[in-house]
């Protein structure tokens, strides 16, 4: 955050004006803002501001654009590459858009809902629930993330197999520009071609060039039958192999699919006692399976799940029954990063490759790990579906992560130098789906090809001359 430093008491006395008295909180009353979800960094800041309007929002850019102050988008505080976090000086602002939490409108004839950025999504889930229509993006952390940090992060999750991720799910956007104006462009429209198309541009940005305040979303029919399976399965070839022959089958209605490994399932129920493995016998690696569609759906496929398993395709399978065994197979999915967390994983990657090559990026990248440290202990999975793969590194059986890294300088550094390489090796991205944040600006400028930085760099230049939106964030 070069060149900033903290505004002086005038300016923040009329920051705090804007919003008024229950508008802000002093850095000492702020810890949730400051909380990292992995626990690596914690940030700082010399103000948080909590605006209840886009207008409130428009009129704090404005001042901050006047008197060079940085501000930093805050949404539900789970990204995890620290892009809502500055852990290195408090100079700058958190503008948290938490109170801008209205769905405005939801028109089931345009399958759209208006929502402003500060909508918890699983809040999205439930009021297109009410409409009889799903918003498809979803992940783990649903309950808290907000619509305006899944579209500053083009998050993905569970469903971008089918549905496409964030960016595939917005209409249209409102946002405020560095400059304080207000771009509106909520039009629900499916075809608009008229010039760049700047929602495009704002989505992914992990607020760098702008604070996004509202958005269009694209709703969808809820299909009629849904079913979750868990496949037990040898390798993860064999689960691209499975995958081949049930897309072959089903078609488009497979709308998730999620690797996980034996070690990865064993680190689940142990962190959390209540979850448990399905399988008596314990198997390599498993693959989460659901699909959707119209009725019937389930028939077919027990049918495809039957015929898989007679050839020798899978090992063995559990198909949930109802709503709570459904509920039980994704949670072993979604506790993973937690059960990582609490396991003490020194790195945890975010790696896209080509679905074609999966099985030997997986291979590779244990083989660079282990040769930065022999004993480190890996968590491979994710969604295989869209070739994103997370790799989580431990240390070694009964070694605590802290008197590990104090014993190993530089080990953090080694093995995501590692993984990286071997993710550029295998014509991959270094961010899938978290973005870049500050965690891996190195990274971004290391792999990132220079036209593209370059290219990078003049956007943000034209569009944020002072500099104030996330500095630091994605590019220094
Ligand atoms: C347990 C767990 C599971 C997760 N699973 C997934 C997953 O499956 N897929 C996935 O993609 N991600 C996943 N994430 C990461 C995270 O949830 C997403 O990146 C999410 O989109 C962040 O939303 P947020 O509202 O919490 O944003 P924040 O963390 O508050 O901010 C994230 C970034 O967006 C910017 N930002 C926030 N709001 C705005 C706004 N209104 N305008 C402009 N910029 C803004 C911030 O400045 C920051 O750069 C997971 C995280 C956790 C903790």
């Amino acid at each position: 955050m070069a060149g900033f430093s903290p505004p002086d008491d005038t300016v923040l006395d009329r920051l705090k004006a804007i919003v008024g008295a229950d508008g802000w909180r002093a850095p000492n009353e702020a810890a949730r803002y400051f909380d990292d979800p992995r626990g690596r960094f914690e940030g700082r800041a010399c103000l948080v501001l909590l605006p209840k309007s886009t207008d409130e929002v428009a009129r704090i850019v404005r001042l901050c654009n006047e008197t060079g102050t940085g501000l930093i988008p805050w949404g539900g505080g789970t990204g995890v590459v620290a892009g809502q976090l500055s852990p290195d000086n408090d100079n700058a602002i958190i503008l948290s858009v938490e109170r801008l939490n209205r769905v405005r409108e939801i028109n089931a004839q345009d399958f759209a809902m208006v929502a402003e950025a500060g909508c918890i999504l699983e809040n999205v889930h439930a009021a297109a629930a009410e409409h009889r229509l799903m918003f498809p993006l979803s992940m783990a952390s649903k309950g808290s993330c907000t619509i305006g940090g899944n579209l500053a992060t083009n998050a993905g999750g569970i469903q971008v197999l089918r549905h496409g991720n964030a960016r595939d799910l917005c209409l249209g956007i409102e946002a405020v520009l560095p400059s304080g104006e207000v771009l509106s462009e909520l039009s629900p429209l499916r075809k608009n071609n008229t010039g760049y198309d700047l929602r495009h541009l704002l989505i992914g940005s992990e607020g760098t060039l702008g604070i996004i305040t509202a958005a269009t979303l694209v709703l969808k029919p809820i299909d009629p039958d849904t079913v979750t399976a868990l496949c037990a399965i040898a390798s993860p070839a064999q689960a691209l192999t499975l995958f081949s022959e049930l897309r072959k089958r089903l078609g488009d209605s497979l709308s998730g699919l999620e690797l996980m490994s034996g070690f990865g399932i064993g680190l689940v129920t142990r962190h959390f006692p209540s979850l448990r493995n399905p399988f008596s016998d314990p198997h390599d690696w498993v693959l989460l399976a659901e699909i959707s569609g119209p009725e019937g759906m389930r028939e077919r496929v027990e049918v495809a799940l039957a015929d898989c398993l007679d050839s020798d395709l899978l090992a063995d399978v559990v198909i949930a029954t109802s709503e709570t065994q459904r509920t039980n197979l994704w949670d072993l999915r979604e506790n993973t990063p937690d059960a990582n967390r609490l396991e003490g994983a020194i790195c945890n990657s975010d790696t896209a490759v080509p679905i074609s090559r999966i099985e030997g990026f997986i291979r590779e990248t244990q083989a660079a790990v282990l040769a930065t440290h022999q004993g480190l202990r890996l968590n491979s999975y994710g969604h295989i579906g869209d070739g994103n793969i997370h790799h989580n590194v431990f240390p070694p059986e009964g070694v605590a992560k802290a008197a590990f890294v104090s014993e190993h300088p530089g080990i953090i550094e080694a093995v995501r130098d590692a993984i990286d390489r071997v993710t550029i090796d295998f014509a991959g991205a270094i961010s899938a789906e978290h973005g870049i944040g500050r965690l891996k600006v190195p990274d971004l400028l290391r792999y990132g090809a220079p036209p593209k930085l370059a290219a990078i760099r003049k956007i943000k230049a034209a569009l944020d001359p002072n500099g104030i939106m996330n500095p630091g964030a994605i590019i220094d």
